[in-house]
Protein backbone atom coordinates (compact mmCIF):
# COMPACT_ATOMS: atom_id res chain seq x y z
CA UNK A 1 0.00 0.00 0.00
CA UNK A 2 1.04 3.74 -1.11
CA UNK A 3 2.25 5.19 1.88
CA UNK A 4 1.98 9.44 1.94
CA UNK A 5 2.87 12.09 4.52
CA UNK A 6 -0.65 13.98 3.12
CA UNK A 7 -3.49 13.28 1.65
CA UNK A 8 -5.88 15.44 0.18
CA UNK A 9 -9.53 14.68 -0.72
CA UNK A 10 -10.96 17.12 -3.67
CA UNK A 11 -9.63 18.81 -6.49
CA UNK A 12 -11.56 22.16 -6.57
CA UNK A 13 -9.80 25.05 -5.33
CA UNK A 14 -9.11 24.23 -2.16
CA UNK A 15 -7.50 20.78 -2.73
CA UNK A 16 -5.83 21.98 -5.63
CA UNK A 17 -4.00 25.25 -4.02
CA UNK A 18 -3.42 23.23 -0.92
CA UNK A 19 -1.81 20.42 -3.13
CA UNK A 20 0.74 23.07 -5.10
CA UNK A 21 1.48 24.48 -1.24
CA UNK A 22 2.82 21.29 -0.40
CA UNK A 23 4.10 20.66 -3.96
CA UNK A 24 6.22 23.90 -3.67
CA UNK A 25 7.38 23.04 0.13
CA UNK A 26 9.13 19.76 -1.70
CA UNK A 27 6.46 17.77 1.00
CA UNK A 28 5.08 14.61 -0.47
CA UNK A 29 1.31 13.91 -1.10
CA UNK A 30 -1.76 12.44 -3.15
CA UNK A 31 -4.80 14.26 -4.22
CA UNK A 32 -7.74 11.95 -4.89
CA UNK A 33 -11.09 13.34 -6.82
CA UNK A 34 -13.86 12.31 -9.12
CA UNK A 35 -15.32 13.61 -11.85
CA UNK A 36 -18.56 11.68 -10.73
CA UNK A 37 -18.52 14.18 -7.98
CA UNK A 38 -19.57 17.60 -9.01
CA UNK A 39 -17.64 20.79 -8.38
CA UNK A 40 -18.40 24.11 -7.89
CA UNK A 41 -15.10 25.47 -9.34
CA UNK A 42 -15.95 23.98 -12.16
CA UNK A 43 -19.09 26.10 -12.57
CA UNK A 44 -17.96 29.23 -11.23
CA UNK A 45 -17.27 32.18 -13.05
CA UNK A 46 -13.74 32.76 -11.11
CA UNK A 47 -14.71 36.72 -10.84
CA UNK A 48 -12.88 38.62 -7.99
CA UNK A 49 -14.08 41.83 -6.67
CA UNK A 50 -12.28 43.67 -4.44
CA UNK A 51 -15.50 45.74 -2.92
CA UNK A 52 -18.73 44.92 -1.10
CA UNK A 53 -21.05 47.04 -3.22
CA UNK A 54 -23.99 46.55 -0.83
CA UNK A 55 -21.93 48.76 1.90
CA UNK A 56 -19.30 50.03 -0.82
CA UNK A 57 -16.73 49.04 1.66
CA UNK A 58 -13.43 46.45 1.12
CA UNK A 59 -14.13 43.16 1.43
CA UNK A 60 -13.09 40.92 4.39
CA UNK A 61 -9.30 40.85 4.24
CA UNK A 62 -8.75 41.96 0.84
CA UNK A 63 -5.59 43.69 1.54
CA UNK A 64 -3.71 40.53 2.64
CA UNK A 65 -5.83 37.99 0.15
CA UNK A 66 -4.77 40.36 -3.01
CA UNK A 67 -0.95 40.13 -2.69
CA UNK A 68 -0.61 36.48 -2.45
CA UNK A 69 -3.34 35.75 -5.17
CA UNK A 70 -0.96 37.91 -7.07
CA UNK A 71 2.16 36.28 -6.09
CA UNK A 72 0.64 32.13 -6.37
CA UNK A 73 -1.76 32.92 -9.62
CA UNK A 74 1.29 33.98 -11.97
CA UNK A 75 3.51 31.51 -10.35
CA UNK A 76 0.98 28.72 -11.05
CA UNK A 77 0.66 29.83 -14.80
CA UNK A 78 4.20 29.89 -15.16
CA UNK A 79 4.25 26.13 -13.76
CA UNK A 80 1.62 25.08 -16.06
CA UNK A 81 2.32 27.08 -18.64
CA UNK A 82 -0.87 28.11 -19.72
CA UNK A 83 -2.50 31.63 -18.87
CA UNK A 84 -5.47 31.91 -16.60
CA UNK A 85 -5.63 35.05 -14.29
CA UNK A 86 -6.94 37.91 -15.73
CA UNK A 87 -7.26 41.48 -14.25
CA UNK A 88 -9.47 43.64 -15.74
CA UNK A 89 -11.64 46.51 -14.28
CA UNK A 90 -15.25 46.25 -13.03
CA UNK A 91 -17.81 48.86 -14.61
CA UNK A 92 -20.94 49.68 -12.29
CA UNK A 93 -23.93 51.31 -13.19
CA UNK A 94 -25.04 53.77 -10.21
CA UNK A 95 -28.33 54.93 -8.80
CA UNK A 96 -28.90 58.96 -8.11
CA UNK A 97 -28.09 57.66 -4.55
CA UNK A 98 -25.03 54.75 -5.15
CA UNK A 99 -23.66 57.99 -7.19
CA UNK A 100 -23.18 60.23 -4.30
CA UNK A 101 -22.28 56.91 -2.05
CA UNK A 102 -19.74 56.84 -4.89
CA UNK A 103 -17.95 59.88 -4.54
CA UNK A 104 -18.22 60.22 -0.59
CA UNK A 105 -16.80 57.22 -0.44
CA UNK A 106 -14.17 58.20 -3.03
CA UNK A 107 -13.48 61.21 -1.48
CA UNK A 108 -12.79 59.49 2.16
CA UNK A 109 -10.15 57.63 0.50
CA UNK A 110 -11.85 54.19 -0.21
CA UNK A 111 -9.09 52.10 -2.08
CA UNK A 112 -10.22 50.09 -5.45
CA UNK A 113 -12.26 52.66 -7.15
CA UNK A 114 -10.37 53.88 -9.84
CA UNK A 115 -13.31 56.75 -11.18
CA UNK A 116 -16.70 57.77 -11.31
CA UNK A 117 -18.70 58.74 -13.90
CA UNK A 118 -21.58 60.33 -16.24
CA UNK A 119 -21.54 58.62 -19.30
CA UNK A 120 -20.92 55.17 -20.30
CA UNK A 121 -17.10 54.78 -21.22
CA UNK A 122 -18.71 51.87 -23.52
CA UNK A 123 -21.88 51.19 -25.52
CA UNK A 124 -25.34 49.01 -24.91
CA UNK A 125 -25.35 49.56 -21.52
CA UNK A 126 -28.71 50.57 -19.84
CA UNK A 127 -29.19 54.30 -18.70
CA UNK A 128 -27.59 55.06 -15.39
CA UNK A 129 -26.76 58.31 -13.67
CA UNK A 130 -23.31 57.40 -12.98
CA UNK A 131 -20.98 54.50 -13.70
CA UNK A 132 -18.33 53.53 -10.95
CA UNK A 133 -14.79 52.04 -12.38
CA UNK A 134 -13.54 49.48 -10.18
CA UNK A 135 -9.88 48.23 -10.44
CA UNK A 136 -7.76 45.30 -8.56
CA UNK A 137 -10.76 43.15 -10.28
CA UNK A 138 -10.92 40.64 -12.43
CA UNK A 139 -11.22 36.90 -13.33
CA UNK A 140 -9.17 33.17 -13.24
CA UNK A 141 -10.72 30.75 -15.86
CA UNK A 142 -11.19 27.73 -13.58
CA UNK A 143 -11.53 25.34 -15.36
CA UNK A 144 -8.22 26.00 -17.70
CA UNK A 145 -6.33 26.23 -14.56
CA UNK A 146 -7.95 22.99 -12.36
CA UNK A 147 -7.89 20.88 -15.57
CA UNK A 148 -4.24 21.92 -16.47
CA UNK A 149 -3.32 21.21 -12.42
CA UNK A 150 -4.98 17.67 -12.86
CA UNK A 151 -2.70 16.67 -15.92
CA UNK A 152 0.29 18.43 -13.95
CA UNK A 153 -0.11 16.04 -10.75
CA UNK A 154 -1.42 12.89 -12.99
CA UNK A 155 2.12 13.53 -14.77
CA UNK A 156 3.76 13.51 -11.55
CA UNK A 157 1.95 10.44 -10.37
CA UNK A 158 -0.10 12.38 -7.49
CA UNK A 159 -3.38 12.24 -8.93
CA UNK A 160 -5.46 9.54 -7.85
CA UNK A 161 -9.31 9.50 -10.09
CA UNK A 162 -11.38 7.56 -7.67
CA UNK A 163 -14.84 8.28 -5.26
CA UNK A 164 -13.85 8.51 -1.66
CA UNK A 165 -16.32 6.47 0.11
CA UNK A 166 -16.96 7.03 3.95
CA UNK A 167 -16.93 3.77 5.00
CA UNK A 168 -13.49 3.26 3.61
CA UNK A 169 -12.24 4.74 6.37
CA UNK A 170 -11.72 3.28 9.72
CA UNK A 171 -10.61 4.79 12.75
CA UNK A 172 -7.85 2.85 14.72
CA UNK A 173 -5.36 4.76 17.97
CA UNK A 174 -7.59 8.16 17.08
CA UNK A 175 -6.99 8.32 14.06
CA UNK A 176 -8.73 8.48 10.60
CA UNK A 177 -7.21 5.53 8.65
CA UNK A 178 -8.15 5.85 4.45
CA UNK A 179 -8.19 1.35 3.70
CA UNK A 180 -6.42 2.26 0.09
CA UNK A 181 -3.55 4.70 0.91
CA UNK A 182 -1.47 5.03 4.53
CA UNK A 183 -1.36 8.53 4.82
CA UNK A 184 -0.04 10.21 8.29
CA UNK A 185 -3.04 13.77 7.52
CA UNK A 186 -5.63 13.38 5.41
CA UNK A 187 -7.20 16.86 4.62
CA UNK A 188 -11.02 16.61 3.32
CA UNK A 189 -11.25 19.37 0.74
CA UNK A 190 -14.80 18.38 -0.62
CA UNK A 191 -17.00 21.52 -1.51
CA UNK A 192 -20.29 21.36 -0.29
CA UNK A 193 -20.19 17.60 -0.47
CA UNK A 194 -18.66 17.80 3.28
CA UNK A 195 -22.18 17.97 4.22
CA UNK A 196 -22.27 14.11 3.66
CA UNK A 197 -19.10 13.38 5.48
CA UNK A 198 -20.06 12.04 8.76
CA UNK A 199 -16.30 12.80 10.78
CA UNK A 200 -17.37 16.61 10.82
CA UNK A 201 -21.23 16.82 11.29
CA UNK A 202 -20.48 19.71 13.58
CA UNK A 203 -19.41 22.11 10.32
CA UNK A 204 -22.63 24.53 9.96
CA UNK A 205 -22.38 24.68 5.96
CA UNK A 206 -25.17 26.33 4.50
CA UNK A 207 -25.04 25.70 1.02
CA UNK A 208 -26.44 27.90 -1.80
CA UNK A 209 -26.84 26.60 -5.36
CA UNK A 210 -26.38 28.78 -8.34
CA UNK A 211 -26.80 29.01 -11.57
CA UNK A 212 -25.07 31.14 -14.75
CA UNK A 213 -25.86 30.91 -18.49
CA UNK A 214 -22.77 31.48 -21.18
CA UNK A 215 -24.16 34.08 -23.74
CA UNK A 216 -23.11 34.66 -27.55
CA UNK A 217 -23.58 38.62 -27.87
CA UNK A 218 -21.36 40.29 -30.30
CA UNK A 219 -22.37 43.64 -29.63
CA UNK A 220 -21.63 43.79 -26.26
CA UNK A 221 -18.81 45.37 -25.13
CA UNK A 222 -15.64 43.32 -23.51
CA UNK A 223 -13.84 46.54 -22.23
CA UNK A 224 -14.88 45.99 -18.80
CA UNK A 225 -16.69 42.99 -16.39
CA UNK A 226 -20.15 44.75 -16.05
CA UNK A 227 -21.64 43.93 -12.48
CA UNK A 228 -25.24 45.38 -11.56
CA UNK A 229 -27.71 42.58 -10.15
CA UNK A 230 -25.77 40.11 -11.97
CA UNK A 231 -22.32 40.03 -13.70
CA UNK A 232 -21.72 40.18 -17.27
CA UNK A 233 -17.98 38.14 -17.78
CA UNK A 234 -16.57 38.23 -21.44
CA UNK A 235 -14.84 35.45 -21.93
CA UNK A 236 -13.63 36.06 -26.01
CA UNK A 237 -14.91 35.20 -28.76
CA UNK A 238 -18.07 37.48 -28.12
CA UNK A 239 -19.04 35.43 -25.55
CA UNK A 240 -19.66 35.63 -22.08
CA UNK A 241 -20.59 34.06 -18.54
CA UNK A 242 -23.99 35.81 -17.12
CA UNK A 243 -25.57 35.49 -13.44
CA UNK A 244 -25.67 34.15 -10.84
CA UNK A 245 -28.66 32.72 -9.03
CA UNK A 246 -28.40 32.05 -5.16
CA UNK A 247 -31.61 29.23 -4.13
CA UNK A 248 -30.34 27.46 -0.47
CA UNK A 249 -33.52 25.01 -0.80
CA UNK A 250 -32.91 23.36 -4.07
CA UNK A 251 -29.40 22.06 -3.65
CA UNK A 252 -30.33 19.82 -6.79
CA UNK A 253 -27.17 20.53 -8.85
CA UNK A 254 -28.75 20.35 -11.87
CA UNK A 255 -29.80 23.66 -14.22
CA UNK A 256 -33.70 25.11 -14.05
CA UNK A 257 -35.95 26.92 -16.33
CA UNK A 258 -36.25 29.38 -13.46
CA UNK A 259 -32.92 29.97 -12.90
CA UNK A 260 -32.10 30.68 -16.24
CA UNK A 261 -35.40 33.45 -16.26
CA UNK A 262 -33.73 34.87 -13.67
CA UNK A 263 -30.60 35.33 -15.20
CA UNK A 264 -31.80 36.45 -18.96
CA UNK A 265 -34.39 38.44 -16.56
CA UNK A 266 -31.80 40.91 -14.94
CA UNK A 267 -29.20 40.77 -18.45
CA UNK A 268 -32.16 42.22 -20.40
CA UNK A 269 -32.31 44.84 -18.12
CA UNK A 270 -28.70 45.79 -18.05
CA UNK A 271 -28.20 45.76 -21.56
CA UNK A 272 -29.62 45.62 -24.70
CA UNK A 273 -27.97 43.78 -27.15
CA UNK A 274 -28.97 40.38 -29.22
CA UNK A 275 -27.93 37.55 -27.95
CA UNK A 276 -28.65 33.74 -27.32
CA UNK A 277 -27.71 31.24 -25.06
CA UNK A 278 -25.12 28.61 -25.53
CA UNK A 279 -24.99 26.76 -22.33
CA UNK A 280 -26.32 26.92 -18.85
CA UNK A 281 -24.65 25.13 -15.80
CA UNK A 282 -25.72 24.92 -12.23
CA UNK A 283 -23.33 24.28 -9.15
CA UNK A 284 -23.61 24.27 -5.25
CA UNK A 285 -21.34 26.88 -3.23
CA UNK A 286 -19.73 25.36 -0.03
CA UNK A 287 -20.82 28.31 2.03
CA UNK A 288 -20.58 28.75 5.63
CA UNK A 289 -23.55 30.28 7.89
CA UNK A 290 -20.85 33.27 9.13
CA UNK A 291 -19.52 33.28 5.47
CA UNK A 292 -15.88 32.74 6.76
CA UNK A 293 -13.78 29.75 5.38
CA UNK A 294 -13.46 26.03 7.56
CA UNK A 295 -9.56 25.18 8.69
CA UNK A 296 -8.91 23.09 11.38
CA UNK A 297 -8.18 19.73 12.62
CA UNK A 298 -10.60 16.75 13.74
CA UNK A 299 -11.29 17.38 17.49
CA UNK A 300 -10.86 13.54 18.49
CA UNK A 301 -9.48 12.07 14.99
CA UNK A 302 -6.09 14.05 15.41
CA UNK A 303 -4.51 13.33 11.72
CA UNK A 304 -7.91 14.09 10.17
CA UNK A 305 -8.61 18.13 8.62
CA UNK A 306 -10.93 20.33 6.64
CA UNK A 307 -10.47 23.08 4.43
CA UNK A 308 -13.26 24.08 3.40
CA UNK A 309 -16.08 26.88 3.16
CA UNK A 310 -14.77 28.96 0.63
CA UNK A 311 -18.40 29.73 -0.76
CA UNK A 312 -19.01 32.73 -3.22
CA UNK A 313 -15.53 33.73 -2.89
CA UNK A 314 -13.02 31.02 -3.35
CA UNK A 315 -10.41 32.69 -6.09
CA UNK A 316 -10.00 35.71 -3.91
CA UNK A 317 -9.77 33.40 -0.45
CA UNK A 318 -7.63 30.18 -1.60
CA UNK A 319 -4.32 31.22 -2.22
CA UNK A 320 -3.83 32.90 1.45
CA UNK A 321 -5.80 29.94 3.49
CA UNK A 322 -4.10 27.36 1.56
CA UNK A 323 -0.91 28.70 2.93
CA UNK A 324 -2.33 29.10 6.32
CA UNK A 325 -3.59 25.18 6.03
CA UNK A 326 -0.04 24.10 5.36
CA UNK A 327 1.36 26.11 8.04
CA UNK A 328 -1.13 24.07 10.54
CA UNK A 329 -0.72 20.83 8.78
CA UNK A 330 3.35 21.27 9.08
CA UNK A 331 2.98 22.48 12.88
CA UNK A 332 4.70 25.48 11.73
CA UNK A 333 1.54 27.71 13.19
CA UNK A 334 -0.69 26.24 15.99
CA UNK A 335 -3.70 28.58 14.87
CA UNK A 336 -4.95 30.15 12.15
CA UNK A 337 -6.80 33.72 12.11
CA UNK A 338 -9.54 33.29 14.78
CA UNK A 339 -12.41 33.67 12.67
CA UNK A 340 -11.74 30.57 10.25
CA UNK A 341 -10.58 28.13 13.12
CA UNK A 342 -13.26 24.58 12.70
CA UNK A 343 -13.28 24.88 16.45
CA UNK A 344 -15.54 27.90 16.45
CA UNK A 345 -18.23 25.24 15.68
CA UNK A 346 -17.52 23.07 18.59
CA UNK A 347 -18.04 25.80 21.38
C1 LIG B 1 -22.71 29.39 -10.02
C2 LIG B 1 -21.48 29.68 -9.21
C3 LIG B 1 -20.74 30.82 -9.49
C4 LIG B 1 -19.61 31.10 -8.74
N1 LIG B 1 -18.87 32.20 -9.07
C5 LIG B 1 -17.75 32.49 -8.38
C6 LIG B 1 -16.94 33.59 -8.75
O1 LIG B 1 -17.24 34.30 -9.72
N2 LIG B 1 -15.83 33.84 -8.01
C7 LIG B 1 -15.46 33.06 -6.94
O2 LIG B 1 -14.44 33.33 -6.31
N3 LIG B 1 -16.20 32.00 -6.58
C8 LIG B 1 -17.33 31.70 -7.27
N4 LIG B 1 -18.08 30.63 -6.92
C9 LIG B 1 -17.69 29.89 -5.70
C10 LIG B 1 -16.54 28.92 -5.98
O3 LIG B 1 -16.98 28.00 -6.93
C11 LIG B 1 -16.15 28.21 -4.67
O4 LIG B 1 -15.76 29.14 -3.69
C12 LIG B 1 -14.96 27.26 -4.86
O5 LIG B 1 -14.90 26.80 -6.16
C13 LIG B 1 -15.05 26.10 -3.89
O6 LIG B 1 -13.96 25.24 -4.11
P1 LIG B 1 -13.80 23.90 -3.29
O7 LIG B 1 -12.54 23.29 -3.74
O8 LIG B 1 -13.98 24.15 -1.84
O9 LIG B 1 -15.07 23.01 -3.72
P2 LIG B 1 -15.38 22.28 -5.10
O10 LIG B 1 -14.96 23.09 -6.26
O11 LIG B 1 -16.82 21.88 -5.05
O12 LIG B 1 -14.46 21.00 -5.09
C14 LIG B 1 -14.77 19.83 -4.38
C15 LIG B 1 -13.91 18.71 -4.90
O13 LIG B 1 -14.11 17.56 -4.10
C16 LIG B 1 -14.36 16.44 -4.92
N5 LIG B 1 -15.11 15.48 -4.10
C17 LIG B 1 -16.08 15.75 -3.21
N6 LIG B 1 -16.47 14.62 -2.59
C18 LIG B 1 -15.72 13.63 -3.11
C19 LIG B 1 -15.64 12.24 -2.87
N7 LIG B 1 -16.42 11.62 -1.96
N8 LIG B 1 -14.75 11.51 -3.59
C20 LIG B 1 -13.94 12.10 -4.50
N9 LIG B 1 -13.97 13.42 -4.75
C21 LIG B 1 -14.85 14.17 -4.07
C22 LIG B 1 -15.10 17.03 -6.13
O14 LIG B 1 -15.06 16.17 -7.24
C23 LIG B 1 -14.24 18.29 -6.33
O15 LIG B 1 -13.04 17.96 -6.99
C24 LIG B 1 -19.20 30.27 -7.67
C25 LIG B 1 -19.93 29.10 -7.41
C26 LIG B 1 -21.06 28.81 -8.17
C27 LIG B 1 -21.81 27.55 -7.89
Amino acid sequence: MTSVPYLIIGQGLAGTLLAFELHFRKLDFRIIASAGKSSASTVAAGLFNPLVFKRLTKSWLIDDLLPVMDEVYPELENVLDRKFYFKKDILKPLSVQELEEWKKKRESGVDYILKIQELPPVGGIADAAGYGQVTGSGYLDLNLFLENARNFFIEKGLFINSIVDYPDFEIRGGQLHYRRIDAEKIVFCEGAHVVKNPFFPFLKMRPAKGELLLVDAPGLPDDFILIDDLFILTVGNHLFKIGSTYDWDDLSELPTEKGRQSVTGRFEKLVSVEYTVKDHWAGIRPTVSDRRPVLGFHPEYTNAAVFNGLGTKGVMLAPYFAREMVRLLTGEQLHVNREVRMERFLK
